[in-house]
């Protein structure tokens, strides 16, 4: 079975048998990279309309010793696939609840709200909400410090399994956006059964303003219908002056992207807000 397994690759493309031997390898490596703290978090500023600083959106990198740094867009589908998400993801809480508890004693830091992306497959593991609660006992941080991001593939599979895990965490504390918005499918018959506190408009529809008139069109509209369910609403993905002058006059509340900051080890982020306020 071995020989023709062999034979079989040979048959393929030689990249795409390349390209399969790299995944092993990186899920291999990655297993061992979540143990000896090659992963680190990185923190994007995320502002409110007069620029100050709301909180960050916490985004995993990866520091490997060869490699150098490796994106979550080369691992994170890797670790989808082999199940090793909910140990990377388990190790973004700890980390991003180990940093909330920095963040408590510092003056400028204390009400920031840090933002953490769950997969699918995250969420809906059974000791999910325990083990979130039991971190944030660990740290000492109050639940309101934490926004859970979610995209619509969490809620896809059990729609009502997803609304109950929801308003269980919402009662005890948590924040929730919903990431990537307007890039899946019924969002809008979603939005008023979930207890969100944020939509997050896709960078995809800032990235043509602000003269693409079909994105300008679908990034006010978003705006709109975040004001009629009283959510929040986040542009991601704001690059350029012009961007953040047309959200604002659409009326966007609160931004993300490089042109406030880019994602930033956490020291790095500490002087660039105490920089932004003049301290
Ligand atoms: P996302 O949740 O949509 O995160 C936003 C991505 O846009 C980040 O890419 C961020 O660095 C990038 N970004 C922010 N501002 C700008 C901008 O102005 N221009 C451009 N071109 N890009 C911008 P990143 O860090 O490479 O992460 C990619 C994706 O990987 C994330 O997309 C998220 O889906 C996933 N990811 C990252 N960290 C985690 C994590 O800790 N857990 C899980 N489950 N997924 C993660
Ligand atoms: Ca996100
Ligand atoms: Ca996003
Ligand atoms: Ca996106």
């Amino acid at each position: 079975a071995k020989e023709s397994g062999r034979n079989r690759l040979h048959f393929f493309d030689p990249t795409l048998q390349t390209q399969v031997l790299h995944k092993a390898q990186l899920e291999h490596e990655l297993r061992h990279a979540l143990q000896t703290n090659e992963c680190v978090l990185f923190y994007q500023p995320q502002v409110d309309a007069q620029g100050r600083i709301l909180g960050a959106e916490a985004l995993i990198r990866w520091l490997h010793p060869q490699r150098g740094l490796v994106m979550p867009a080369e691992f994170i589908p890797i670790a989808e696939a082999s199940g090793l998400i909910l140990d990377l993801g388990h190790w973004v809480l700890e980390a991003a609840c180990r940093q909330l508890q920095v963040w408590q004693t510092h003056p400028v830091a204390r009400d920031w709200v840090l933002a953490i992306n769950i997969s699918a497959h995250q969420f809906r593991q059974n000791d999910f909400v325990e083990s979130l609660i039991a971190l944030t006992q660990k740290y000492a941080i109050p639940a309101e410090r934490l926004k859970l991001e979610l995209t619509e593939s969490v809620l896809i599979d059990d729609i009502q399994f997803a609304i109950e895990r929801m308003h269980y965490l919402k009662a005890a504390g948590f924040g929730f956006a919903l990431d990537d918005f307007g890039t899946g499918y019924s969002s809008l018959a979603y939005i008023k059964q979930l207890p969100l506190d944020q939509i997050k408009i896709d960078r995809c529809f800032i990235d043509g303003l602000p003269l693409d008139s079909n994105d300008a069109a679908i990034t006010r509209i978003i705006i709109r219908l975040a004001q009629e369910f009283n959510l929040q609403v986040i542009a991601e993905g704001v690059e350029t002056q012009a961007q953040r002058d047309f959200l604002l006059e659409a009326a966007c509340v609160a931004f993300q992207g490089y042109w406030f900051g880019r994602p930033m080890p956490a020291d790095e982020f500490l002087s660039h807000a105490l920089a932004q306020e003049g301290v």
